[in-house]
C-alpha cells in the first residue's frame, strides 16, 4: 500500500504528524507548491508567518502575471489559497524558527511546536533592502515605508519621495500618484531600470520629478518625516527634498538565514539549487525569490513552487519504492 498517497489529512495541522511535504513560506511559490503537493494526494502543510501571498500581497496592481488582468496581489493570493486548501493542503500562521533538514523525518520548529516532514520546500522569499541611513529606523512607520499599498492612502495631498528606479519602485510610484500632491523619484544611477512602459506611464505625470545620480544621506524629521537629505554623486552637492513620506524600493535580500550553515548558499545568501530545484540536502527544495538566480516575479515564483513540489513528489515516490524493496529483501 502506498502510505504516502493515502495518508488521511486532519482538519487542522497537527504538530507531531509526519507530513509528506512541508512548505516554509506562503507567497506565490509556497502556495503553488502546496497546491501541487495536495492535488497529487500528498499531505501538505504550509507555514506562513504573516499574510498569505508574501510580497505579492503588498502590491495593488499586479503586472506581468499571465491571466491576472484584474485584481490586486492580495486577491490573487486569496484565490491561490482557496485552490490549495480545496485539495486538502493545510495552512498555518506560524513563524518557522528552526530547521533540522539532514535528519529523517525532517524537523521544523514553528512558534514552539515541532512539525515533521519527509520533504521540505523552502519558499521564504525575500525582504526589502534598507538604505541604512540616519532616520530610516527612527521614522519607520512614521513616514518611512516599504509598502505603497499599505501606507499610500496616509499621504493624501502630501509630497513624497520614492527611492529606486526599478520595476517595483515605479509600480509603487504609480500607485502613490493616486494620493500624493508631488512625487520625487530619487535614483542612484543615471538612468531608470524599470520597463519602458512603466517609465512612460509614471514620468508622463505632471507632478513627478526624477533626480538621477542621487545618494540619500539622511531622512530628517521631528516626530515624523519632514525631508530627505540628498547628495549628487557626481558634483557632491548636497540639498534637501521636503517630503512627508519616503518609500524605499531598492532591491531585495533573501530570507535564507534559517538555513545558513546547513544548505549551500551563494555569496548573496540565495539558496543554490539545480534545475529540479533540489538543494544540497536530499528531500529539500527551494522555490521563488529565496533561491539563486530567480527572476523575482510572481509567475516565476509560482512556476518554481510547481517544479519544487513535483520534484519532491518524485523523490518521495522513489524513497517509498526503495524502502518497500529494502523491507521485502530483509523479510525474504
Ligand atoms: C512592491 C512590489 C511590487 C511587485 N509587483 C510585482 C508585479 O506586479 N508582478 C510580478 O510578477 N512581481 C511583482 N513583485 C515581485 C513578486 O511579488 C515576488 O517575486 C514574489 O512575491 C516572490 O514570491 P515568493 O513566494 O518567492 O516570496 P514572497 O512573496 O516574498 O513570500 C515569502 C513568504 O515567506 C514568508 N516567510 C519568510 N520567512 C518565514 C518563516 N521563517 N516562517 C514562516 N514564513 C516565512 C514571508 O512572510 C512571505 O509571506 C513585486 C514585489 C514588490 C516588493
Amino acid at each position: 500500500m502506498d502510505l504516502l498517497l493515502h495518508t488521511p489529512t486532519p482538519d487542522q495541522p497537527e504538530p507531531g504528524k509526519i507530513y509528506d511535504v512541508l512548505i516554509v513560506g506562503g507567497g506565490p511559490a509556497g502556495l503553488t507548491a502546496a497546491l501541487y503537493a495536495a492535488r497529487a494526494g500528498f499531505s501538505a502543510l504550509m507555514l506562513e508567518k504573516d499574510k498569505v501571498g508574501g510580497l505579492m500581497a503588498t502590491t495593488e496592481r499586479v503586472e506581468n502575471c499571465p491571466g491576472c488582468i484584474e485584481g490586486s496581489g492580495a486577491s490573487i493570493a486569496q484565490q491561490l489559497l482557496q485552490q490549495a486548501t480545496k485539495f486538502g493542503a493545510k495552512v498555518r500562521t506560524a513563524t518557522v524558527t528552526q530547521l533540522e533538514l539532514g535528519v529523517t523525518p525532517k524537523q521544523v520548529t514553528a512558534d514552539g511546536e515541532l512539525y515533521l516532514a519527509r520533504a521540505v520546500v523552502l519558499a521564504m522569499g525575500s525582504r526589502p533592502r534598507q538604505l541604512n541611513v540616519p532616520g530610516e529606523q527612527e521614522f519607520w512607520g512614521r513616514g518611512v515605508s516599504f509598502c505603497a499599498t499599505c501606507d499610500g492612502p496616509f499621504f493624501q495631498g502630501k509630497p513624497v519621495s520614492v527611492v529606486g528606479g526599478g520595476n517595483s519602485a515605479l509600480q509603487e510610484a504609480e500607485f502613490l500618484l493616486r494620493y500624493v500632491s508631488h512625487l520625487t523619484l530619487l535614483q542612484d544611477l543615471d538612468y531608470l531600470t524599470a520597463s519602458q512602459v512603466l517609465q512612460d506611464r509614471v514620468l508622463s505625470q505632471p507632478n513627478v520629478k526624477v533626480t538621477f545620480g542621487t545618494a540619500i544621506r539622511k531622512i530628517r524629521g521631528n516626530g515624523s518625516v519632514q525631508a530627505v537629505e540628498i547628495e549628487n554623486r557626481h558634483s557632491g552637492e548636497r540639498s534637501e527634498v521636503p517630503v512627508d513620506g519616503v518609500f524605499i524600493f531598492i532591491g531585495l535580500i533573501p530570507n535564507s538565514g534559517l538555513v545558513k550553515g546547513q544548505i549551500q548558499l551563494d555569496h548573496q545568501g540565495n539558496i543554490m539549487t539545480n534545475a529540479r530545484l533540489e538543494t544540497s540536502i536530499p528531500g529539500v527544495y527551494a522555490a521563488g525569490d529565496v533561491r539563486c538566480c530567480a527572476a523575482k516575479q510572481i509567475v516565476t515564483a509560482a512556476a518554481d513552487g510547481a517544479v519544487a513540489a513535483l520534484s519532491a513528489i518524485e523523490w518521495l515516490r522513489d524513497t517509498q519504492v526503495h524502502q518497500t524493496i529494502s523491507t521485502q529483501v530483509l523479510a525474504s
